[in-house]
């Protein structure tokens, strides 16, 4: 029988509407297995046992009065540690945050508990979300449920690996540049980047704010749309929320259509692996086979890709990181003697190596002498990339790729590499720079057993399409009933 665990949420729901369980029972289900493979996982940061449980009784209590909040109330999520929910720790998986605790609640967090959903605990990741591995957190390495030697891939590599690993069926992360659908791919779960301005930002520590999407992980679409649903919509806190109708991603996913599906092919040049190139390959059979038509297209600027975004995203960086002084919040050294000391003696010893490196680019492309070489030479040419973009959806209505080129690799197989690392998002970074949406299923396994992601970008506001065409692939090829073995 499948545990319980590894259900997905919509079935979770359905036995809470049935009264099969309560929502106490299934959080301490899902603190126990958590608490059962965290020991090889590692993805949690922190958990809050006593706050969990005191929610899942008030969910218990709503629907024993009729008062159910909607399809997710009473159901555990994790949340990536770089959003802020109010009275618990944020640190961002650095040690500069170290014992700061939100005042305030995210605009995702306050639309998760309108849903009545059980906010479990804090997730690991790269330190500022800088990363593809989530080996940079300053605090424990997580590790790939499918094979611990490996990462769960990264930014957001807490979130994948604990739905991966059965320990919350729901969870969101970031994405800046590939951060949900990369670790959703080395996860073999699925993982969704909104367009930018769908989900409000509010509250979430910024890593590139031009770039930054929160999103949602799932088991499988059907609970990757049940989230998307909770947390879209309008803020006038996010001054780039755009005010678009939210449609019924539940009902439009169902929809039986066909689509002119792009495959563009500068993402499949010479750095992919064999194995990932193969199972891109079926899944492009099986969408021809039924129906749809698959037409070749190119994305030209796709090469200029990885160097605009470290260029625009470490601008963006390390204006941002300046609030983390020591002198307002964040930690402070007490081998400062002076003001000036305080900045730079509190910066050095809080930030890890990989943020320091960004900060220093980002000023750098930012500095006078440089800006038009840099920055505003990058600013062109992501204008180029959008443009591609927008030439491509003129013929086709989505696009599919591979999410990443390779499946997960080993820790520390990357980590003193960091141009390797960076070439990890060579799939993904031009998304964000476009503002798209897109989302990663998993499409099949390598040989060694880790799972292959397949990407689907859409038109901006047209996430319905994405969850459709994948649901398709999901209904005949269920991944999402592939368990890891802890
Ligand atoms: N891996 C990319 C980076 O290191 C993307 C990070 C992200 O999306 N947060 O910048």
């Amino acid at each position: 029988m499948e545990e319980l665990f590894f259900k997905s949420a919509e079935d979770l729901s359905k036995m809470l509407t049935q009264k099969s369980i309560s929502s106490v029972e299934l959080t301490q289900i899902f603190l126990q297995r958590t608490k059962t493979v965290e020991p090889k996982i590692q993805a949690f940061l922190s958990l809050d046992e006593e706050k969990s449980l005191r929610q899942a009784k008030a969910s218990d209590e709503r629907r024993s009065k009729g008062q159910v909040l909607g399809p997710i109330d009473g159901i555990p999520v994790g949340i990536k540690d770089v959003i802020a929910e109010k009275g618990q720790p944020l640190t961002c998986a650095s040690k500069i945050l170290e014992h700061y605790i939100s005042p305030y609640d995210a605009m995702v967090m306050e639309h998760l508990h309108r849903a009545g959903a059980i906010p479990m605990g804090r997730l690991n990741l790269d330190e500022f979300a800088m990363g593809s591995s989530t080996e940079n957190s300053a605090y424990q390495k997580t590790h790939n449920p499918w094979n611990l030697e490996y990462v769960p891939g990264g930014s957001s590599g807490g979130s994948a690996a604990a739905v991966c690993a059965g320990e919350v069926p729901l969870a969101l992360g970031s994405d800046t540049g590939g951060s949900i659908r990369q670790p959703a791919a080395c996860c073999g779960i699925a993982g969704l980047k909104p367009t930018y301005g769908l989900v409000s930002r509010y509250g979430l520590s910024a890593l590139a704010s031009s770039l930054d999407q929160i999103g949602p992980f799932a088991r499988n679409i059907t609970d990757l749309g049940l989230l998307l649903q909770v947390i879209a919509g309008y803020d006038n806190r996010d001054s780039t929320s755009c005010n678009a109708k939210i449609p019924d991603y539940g009902q439009l996913l169902k929809q039986q259509q066909s689509y002119r599906i792009g495959i563009p092919k500068e993402y499949f040049s010479e750095g992919i692996d064999g194995e990932v190139h193969q199972a891109i390959e079926n899944a492009i059979s099986f969408y021809r086979k039924n129906g749809h038509s698959i037409i070749d297209i190119s994305l030209p600027h796709t090469p200029y890709a990885i160097p605009v975004y470290y260029i625009i995203m470490t601008a963006e960086a390390s204006s941002n990181l300046a609030r983390f002084d020591g002198i307002r919040y964040s930690h402070r050294s007490s081998a400062a003697t002076n003001a000036t000391d305080i900045y730079s003696k509190s910066r050095a010893e809080g930030f890890g190596s990989e943020v320091k490196r960004r900060i220093i680019l980002g000023t750098y492309v930012l500095s006078s002498d440089h800006l038009d070489a840099y920055y505003v030479r990058a600013q062109k040419v992501r204008t180029r990339i959008c443009e591609d973009f927008a030439k491509a959806f003129e013929t086709v209505d989505v696009i599919l790729s591979p999410t990443s080129p390779t499946t997960a690799f080993k820790l520390g197989e990357k980590i003193n590499d960091p141009l390797q690392m960076y070439l990890s998002d060579i799939c993904t970074v031009s998304i964000n720079l476009a503002g798209l949406p897109a989302l990663s299923i998993p499409c099949g396994f390598s040989k060694a057993g880790l799972p292959i992601g397949l990407q689907f970008i859409g038109k901006a506001f047209h996430e319905a399409e994405l969850l459709s065409i994948a649901y398709q692939f999901e209904k005949v090829y269920d991944f999402a009933k592939c368990f890891p073995v802890i």
